[in-house]
């Protein structure tokens, strides 16, 4: 037989090849960004196909976003020349395991239409089980609760594996909502994200011939981005390859960014450990980004100290240094960025024209957009945002798929109850806990609840006849959704027309009213681009990024998060700011491995850019409507300052301001040159003349008042508590108190319940916070 060509092999380097050969046996890939893990992945893939090793629905392959796996799978056809049908096992860790739960749902209890609910839902169930036991939700947020529970599910514990250390958490009762919170998903035949690969866990465990047949199915398991996967997943994944342990999985522990989530980096050591003789497979040429750009991402890097460390190099050509800026605000940094996007595009400083597509904004947090939104409409620079706020978050669009939900599977009650009065039809507060009591007084649905209420007369007057109506309606629907003879969009049209909701709209004089409509308009579009109605409701819940419209090119603005794993030639990181990035939040809960993650994020961020890398802050920033004035991000310091070049700010020394004090006065450390143990500390830098006027400018304009952040700065790596003596604080644990003595980040606290302790700062939030 003649050989198969072999065009995925073309030019990758001996190691690259290694992983992609080395076909049998459990492999790990480990190795820093663009060195071509994903790509090794990817023709590793096309390899098992080629050869004939497996066929496309025998490989399981997870990505991490939708999207990722969406450009996996056009690769590979473009690498296997389109032989492949398809690879419906090529996926998200989600996205696998819904499918895999529907085929099996009533191993776990649930019907195989269960709904998926997001957290907006979870919180609202949570808060019913809340209320109910007549705990004051203020004091103990829905919110809290639903952290938890997503914790717990991330380390794979079910209700009655909690361990006995966590019994104090949620004021001891965390673990009783927790089970309660299952048993009402169960009757509402419902799942959260978590339940998807827990279930599916419980499933593989309990059933030990489903676990066979799969084993024996996926003969091939590859994982990209490795590092970011939570216990739960690694015990999915261990169970699945348990069998012929064929199993490839590539990461890099400097991107480990998603521990706030439950991901554990402790998975790639374990992966040795559960799996003995597992070929590991390093790679260090670096095939993305100029030397400046990963000299500057490496610097940064080193500072972590818990890293496994690793090499990296790159011949590419030496381009330009990473630039950096500071601004008056962050409009203005907005401004700049505007006004830079379209020389790149004209061509500037004697480089090529880059197509907008080619550039990218890559934020800390997703506020962050909103300046850059508005200048680009402003500017009419087209743009798209990636993984923002959401089309499908949008009020309306949550109502109407309510109804589609309800329709779909008439137990999903949150759906219910979403819309059971939107629009208002007199079926109020009284009605509805009506029928909620019945709901829970039978252990049944809240449809199923109020057709009970109404057979025994429960409840009187246009109530009554409206929510006959609106059962009947659903009925129909239903009817209509079974028969099959309208079509899906059909079927939405008529759903959203008899409903009244469209005519809601119609008549709501406000100004968002029109957008709504069309909002709507647009969603019975996106419909017809699926077969069905729960195919499209699956698809909302999943999506994790933005739909992109084709066509036009655009300039991405995303968050440093969801950048994980793409790349851009021009890329630019705003908001380097000391409480933005890193974030304080992050820092508080965490302390130093919370730090330490906002680092890896950083060099995520950096790493991104393959040609052209620019970091930026400002002096002042909105932050949810309040002004800040801001210190430059302690990862400023951390630049090597051989790679970087200081450009001079715009607005804050030259135009507007007058004197024109040279950005070197505002940032030593960076200008005075290569030897990194003459670098100035940041108190230099905060007690530098150009430093010093710029923050009494930049509180004078505006009047504000310091705001509380501005305490909670932590200046030349010595942390000034956040607390004081006598302040009201809550402690996780131990519930509320009040701060009797500091030492260092120990505070000691007078609780209320737990008595007098002493506990880390970090744990411990402010009362009114
Ligand atoms: P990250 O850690 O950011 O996910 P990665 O290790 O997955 O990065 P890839 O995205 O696979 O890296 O590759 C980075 C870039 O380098 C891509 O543009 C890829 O096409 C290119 N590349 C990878 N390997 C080679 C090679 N052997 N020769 C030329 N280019 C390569
Ligand atoms: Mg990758």
């Amino acid at each position: 037989m003649p050989a198969r060509p072999t065009p995925y092999l073309d030019g990758l380097n001996p190691d690259q090849r290694a992983a992609v050969e080395t076909i049998d046996g459990p492999v790990l890939v480990l190795a820093g960004a663009g060195t071509g893990k994903t790509r090794a992945l990817t023709a590793r893939i096309a390899h098992l196909l080629n050869t004939g090793r497996a066929q496309p629905n025998e490989i399981l392959a997870v990505t991490f976003t939708n999207k990722a796996a969406r450009e996996m799978k056009d690769r590979i056809g473009q690498l296997v020349g389109g032989r492949i049908e398809g690879m419906p096992w090529l996926g998200t860790f989600h996205s696998i395991c819904v499918k895999l739960l529907r085929r099996h749902a009533e191993l776990v209890d649930l019907k195989a239409n269960f709904t998926i609910l997001d957290t907006d839902d979870q919180i609202r169930l949570l808060k019913q089980l809340i209320r109910a036991e007549d705990i004051d939700d203020k004091r103990w947020p829905a919110r809290m609760l639903a952290g938890l529970i997503d914790r717990w599910k991330n380390r794979a514990w079910t209700p009655d594996k909690v361990p006995a250390s966590e019994a104090g958490a949620y004021n001891n009762r965390g673990t009783e909502f927790y089970e309660q919170y299952q048993e009402r998903l169960r009757i509402l035949n419902a799942v959260d994200f978590g339940d998807l690969l827990l279930h599916v866990v419980r499933i593989f465990q309990e059933n030990p011939d489903v676990l066979e047949k799969y084993q024996r199915w996926f003969r091939y398991i590859l994982v990209d981005e490795y590092q970011d996967t939570n216990i739960a997943q690694y015990l999915w994944l261990r169970l699945l390859a348990g069998g012929h342990k064929n199993i490839c999985c590539v990461g890099d522990d400097d991107q480990s960014i998603y521990g706030w989530r439950g991901a554990e980096v402790g998975n790639i050591l374990r992966f040795e450990k559960d799996f003995p003789g597992a070929t590991v497979v390093r790679l260090e040429q670096n095939y993305r980004s100029t030397p400046h750009i990963l000299a500057a991402a490496s610097g940064v890097i080193a500072a972590n100290e818990d890293r496994l460390g690793k090499t990296l190099w790159t011949d590419a050509a030496e381009g330009e240094k990473v630039r950096l800026i500071g601004h008056w605000d962050g409009e203005e940094e907005a401004r700049w960025i505007g006004g830079e996007i379209e020389a790149y595009q004209r061509g500037t400083r004697g480089l090529a024209p880059y197509p907008l597509d080619d550039m990218a904004i890559l934020v800390r947090a997703s506020f962050q957009m909103r300046a850059f939104e508005d200048r680009f409409l402003t500017i009419g620079m087209p743009y798209r945002v990636i993984g923002g706020p959401r089309f499908y978050e949008r009020m309306e669009i949550r109502d109407a798929m309510a109804y589609f939900r309800v329709v779909v599977s008439p137990d999903d009650g949150l759906a219910f109850e979403r819309i059971v009065n939107v629009p208002k039809r007199g079926i109020g507060d009284k009605a509805q806990a009506a029928i909620n009591q019945v709901a829970r007084l039978n252990g049944v649905s809240l449809l199923e609840a109020s057709r009970i209420l109404l057979a025994e007369d429960g409840l009187r007057g246009k109530a009554a006849g409206e929510l006959r109506a609106l059962i009947d309606s659903f009925d129909r629907w239903s009817a209509l959704l079974q028969q099959g003879e309208l079509n899906h969009v059909e079927l939405a049209e008529v759903i959203l027309d008899e409903s009244g909701y469209t005519e809601f709209w119609k008549n709501d004089k406000s100004t968002e009213a029109p957008g709504r409509l069309e909002n709507l308009k647009e969603l019975v579009k996106a419909l017809d681009e699926f077969e069905n109605l729960q195919g499209f409701l699956e698809h909302v819940s999943l999506v994790m990024e933005n739909e992109q419209e084709e066509g036009t090119p655009k300039v991405s603005i995303m968050t440093l998060h969801g950048a994980k794993g793409l790349e851009f030639p021009v890329v630019f990181l705003p908001g380097w700011e000391d409480g933005l990035f890193p974030s304080q939040r992050s820092m508080d809960e965490n302390g130093l491995k919370g730090l330490e993650e906002e680092r890896r994020l950083a060099y995520v961020g950096i790493t991104r850019a393959e040609r052209h890398c620019t970091i930026s802050f400002a002096a002042n920033r909105r932050v949810y409507n309040q002004w800040q004035s801001s210190l430059p991000s302690r990862f400023i310091d951390e630049l090597p300052p051989q790679h970087v070049e200081v450009l001079t700010p715009p607005g804050l020394y030259g135009g507007g301001f007058g004197a024109a004090a040279p950005a070197a006065e505002a940032i030593p450390g960076i200008m005075r040159g290569s030897d990194l143990e003459e670098r100035a500390t940041r108190a230099d830098v905060y007690n530098s003349p150009g430093w010093k006027r710029m923050q009494t400018r930049a509180q004078q304009p505006r009047g504000m008042a310091q705001p509380r952040e501005a305490r909670n700065m932590v200046i030349d790596a010595e942390a000034v508590s956040a607390f004081e003596i006598g302040e009201r604080v809550f402690h996780q644990k131990f519930g509320y108190g009040a701060v009797v003595g500091i030492e260092g980040d120990k505070l000691t606290v007078d609780f209320e319940k737990a008595g007098t302790k002493k506990v880390v700062a970090s744990y411990l939030s402010a009362e009114d916070s």
